[in-house]
């Protein structure tokens, strides 16, 4: 079936070939096809990089010229032979996993960053959402992402000669977006609907083709629908909650159906943050439906197959809709179906969570927590972190028990290289390097330090050069009045150390840091024989007052004479802007309150081009740093010692300046008879060589399939329809009794320094098999965490219903090891599945 047959303009026949060029977002990230854009529009191609927008805006007559040019012929035939061997290449997949994922990996988001000209993100989540896409790509992992595509996607930022942030949100016109309308086998345009209450939405549906694989976005800009339904997927978000719910809703149960309506049957949804969580929800209805059996059994034969990944580092951070707009927005689509809204909020709703009515909240992480199989982190810390966000929903269970497991993320590397640095890592490892896993451990060693050196100041040169004509043009349009050469760059310098700071605008990834000490930072950025230099960017949320301040802040500071044009704000912070920033500064500052980042991927951008961080330890930094790859502040912090306060903001401050002034200025200016850094150029290589594949997106993404989606998958299969309902009718058996069960009775005996335990429980009647008897100890002084089954041995004579469970342990002191019982069925995934649990007191 050929999806996309859009063909809204006349190609000269030799040029029709521009199509399936223009269609596959790999442009974005893989610069084969760029000379042909250039020659068909330079103009149009060096300001947008949007190659579908090229091919539309191009004027007939210079298509016809072209397509009597030899030279572009044969280097379109050329680019179209690369195209079709890439779509039947060999990839990683398909050599190391074969078939295994046949069904195909269902992906949802609420945004996608894939390149500047698909508006459809905010940020980091975005961003990462499309570096995966990149990445499965490239490792031919059969992912179909869906997303909504917003008319207006999140807001364009200038900033006002006082500093103040603009917020715009030009159309995105769709027909200029590099996507096509899909088509049924009618060639029909491909709708789907999703109720509200007294009348029914249409969706309609886009495809993005990203290499291998594909996005699918749905919006509701049909004219068919009333005025305010049109604009529920306008922007991205809007702050709006009851819009929130709505696009969730649009996102989750129209992209199920879409998926269902294409006839794909995933064998994994991944959903990626909360937000999504509706999609699983109509996964456990439809294959109800299919299978003509009650939710609960759905959702036991569904959830399996599902993964939740969560980015969140506050418990605030998920999305709560109070039961009264759910039983408005909810109640027509549950009206299908033998799942009633109150059952739907009682699986996300927690304890005593009410908005200022009382009204019982329903909190998407909960939800989805209740409707997947498998939930991880983004990072080690924050598994931790996640853990105890997550602890009040599983009653009675200790942090450790809490089933989140993490995957740190990664970037896609071929998107954040620079020319100079795919030259050099072309010359060391070759042209498919990150497609597949790193095999070298030192893949840079044959490079040498004056190679290292000039590819860094080619690049600092290329940015600088970059910077002076974005300057130019934010200066012209605000003319904020005062130096006009510092304000268009033209005191930026390609040989000074370039610092780095871009990110969202907000206090707790404290962008005032160094403006702590204002006088500190004149003097660490003028000295004479060593100077500094840093670039900034970066959005505030529209209703984020204190970010909007702290932009405010930095432009008011950017304008001191002492550090004028030393210190550059660039507007409207996005995927272009990221990727020549992570191209051309000498170090990546990131400085967030720890542990409030869930993982933090700008940093790992600037990697592969030999970029160092500066960064809080945290994150993902907390598990990459050592002294030979770049430097951390407060470096070892753990997880347990911290709060969500600022009490640590004023010495991560100084420490922050003490690094800066005592290690990374010296270590960049202190060069050797060669005129090489050779400290820095060693740190340099070091991280390249070592963290580059590392944190890396394929790395990711193979972790992703190999020990997620595939074991789930199978997991999946093995969860039939029989089993699912044996195991709900088994999980209403042992609710029956549980309230009875209880421990009689428990004795310890020393045996050659060990001990040995032995337990009586009450079962009520319940089989001795369909629980399970556990000792656990935390970890003490006197040994490690442990959680030691114990094997159940006799019903204890004269009484039926009392069983013996005993085990032996390495002794420790009395009331280090407590017995509980809990669900004993292997096929479940515990406490996620069920988090019934008896302590004995
Ligand atoms: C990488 C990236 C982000 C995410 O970076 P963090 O480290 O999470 O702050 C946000 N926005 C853009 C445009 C990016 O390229």
């Amino acid at each position: 079936m050929t999806l996309y047959a859009y063909r809204p303009r006349r190609l000269p026949e030799a040029l029709g070939g521009l199509f399936t060029l223009a269609l596959d977002l790999r442009w974005s990230w893989h610069h084969g096809s760029d000379r042909l854009w250039q020659a068909l529009d330079e103009d149009t191609w060096n300001s947008t990089r949007n190659a579908w927008l090229v091919l539309n805006g191009v004027s007939g007559e210079r298509l016809d010229m072209l397509s009597h040019d030899p030279d572009f012929l044969q280097r379109l035939q050329a680019q179209l032979t690369a195209h079709a061997a890439f779509t039947r290449a060999e990839t990683w997949y398909s050599e190391a996993h074969p078939g295994k994922l046949e069904r195909g990996v269902a992906f949802f988001c609420m945004e996608y960053g894939l390149s500047e000209s698909l508006p459809l993100y905010s940020g980091g989540l975005g961003v990462l959402a499309g570096d995966y896409l990149k990445a499965a790509s490239d490792l031919g992992v059969p992912v179909t992402a869906v997303g909504l595509l917003y008319q207006q996607g999140y807001f364009r930022q200038a900033i006002s000669a006082d500093g103040e942030q603009l917020e715009f949100y030009p159309y995105n016109d769709p027909t200029m977006l590099p996507l096509s309308p899909l088509r049924d086998e009618d060639d029909g345009w491909l709708r789907v609907t999703v109720p509200l209450p007294g009348r029914d939405v249409r969706l309609r549906a886009w495809i993005g083709q990203v290499g291998r694989c594909e996005l699918l976005l749905l919006d509701s800009n049909d004219p068919r629908n009333e005025p305010g339904d049109r604009g529920i997927t306008s922007e991205l978000y809007s702050g709006d909650p009851e819009k929130r719910l709505q696009q969730e809703m649009m996102l989750g149960i129209g992209g199920w159906r879409l998926l269902r309506k294409l006839k794909r049957d995933p064998a994994v949804c991944h959903i990626n943050e909360g937000h999504c969580a509706l999609a699983l929800v109509e996964r456990a209805l439809s294959w109800g439906r299919d299978n003509e059996r009650d939710f609960e059994t759905a959702r036991s034969a569904t959830r399996v197959s599902n993964l939740f990944t969560t980015h969140t580092s506050v418990a605030a951070g998920f999305d709560r809709f109070p039961r009264r707009q759910l039983e408005l927005y909810l109640a027509p689509w549950l009206a299908q179906s033998d799942l009633s809204v109150e059952q739907l909020v009682a699986l996300g709703v927690h304890d005593d969570d009410r908005d200022a009515t009382g009204d019982p909240l329903l909190n998407m992480g909960r939800l989805a927590l209740a409707m997947s199989g498998r939930v991880n982190a983004v990072s080690r810390i924050h598994q931790q972190v996640s853990q105890t966000i997550f602890q009040p929903f599983f009653p009675r269970w200790p942090r450790q028990d809490i089933p989140v497991e993490y995957v740190t993320n990664g970037v896609h590397t071929p998107s954040w290289d620079s020319p100079e640095s795919d030259e050099l890592w072309t010359g060391a490892c070759g042209q498919d390097r990150w497609c597949r896993p790193m095999e070298t451990l030192e893949p840079l060693a044959e490079v040498s330090d004056q190679t290292l050196w000039h590819m860094r100041l080619a690049q600092r040169r290329r940015l600088i050069h970059y910077l002076r004509q974005r300057l130019a043009s934010q200066h012209c349009a605000h003319h904020p009045g005062g130096n006009t050469q510092a304000a268009c760059g033209l005191l930026l310098d390609s040989e000074t150390l370039t610092l780095g700071f871009a990110r969202r605008f907000t206090e707790y990834k404290r962008p005032d840091l160094l403006l702590s000490d204002e006088a500190r930072l004149v003097r660490l950025l003028s000295q004479r024989d060593r100077p500094v230099q840093i670039v900034l960017a970066g959005k505030a949320h529209p209703h984020d007052h204190t970010g909007k301040a702290l932009i405010q802040r930095w432009k008011r500071f950017s304008r001191r004479p002492e550090v004028e044009g030393r210190v550059v704000f660039i507007e409207d912070y996005d995927l272009g802007v990221a990727n020549q920033l992570v191209q051309g500064v000498d170090v990546w500052l990131n400085t967030p309150r720890h542990p409030w980042e869930a993982c933090g991927t700008s940093g790992m951008k600037v990697l592969v081009n030999g970029g160092l961080n500066v960064s809080q330890f945290d994150g993902w930094w907390a598990e990459a740093w050592r002294p030979e790859v770049g430097w951390a502040i407060r470096p070892g912090a753990t997880f347990e010692e911290l709060s969500h306060t600022n009490d640590h903001d004023a010495s991560d401050a100084l420490e922050l300046f003490e690094l800066l002034e005592n290690e990374v200025i010296p270590a960049f200016y202190d060069v050797n008879a060669d005129g090489l850094p050779e400290a820095w150029l060693a740190r340099v290589r070091t991280s390249m060589n070592t963290l580059t594949a590392t944190y890396s997106a394929n790395r990711m993404v193979r972790q992703y399939v190999e020990d997620f989606y595939l074991p789930m998958s199978e997991n999946g299969r093995q969860r039939t329809a029989a089993v699912a309902q044996a195991l709900v009718e088994q999980s209403r058996q042992i609710a029956g009794h549980w309230p009875r069960i209880r421990f009689t009775g428990m004795e310890v005996q020393t045996l050659d320094g060990e001990q040995q335990v032995t337990v009586d429980v009450y079962l009520d009647g319940l089989d001795e098999r369909m629980i399970r008897v556990e000792l656990v100890a935390e970890a003490s002084e006197f040994g490690p965490r442990l959680v030691q089954p114990m094997a159940v041995q006799e019903a204890l004579p004269g009484s039926g219903h009392t069983w013996v469970y005993q085990c032996r342990v390495p002794a420790r002191p009395k009331g280090h090891y407590t017995p509980r019982i809990v669900v004993g069925d292997n096929r479940l995934t515990l406490p996620l599945e069920d988090a019934s649990v008896i302590w004995m007191r």
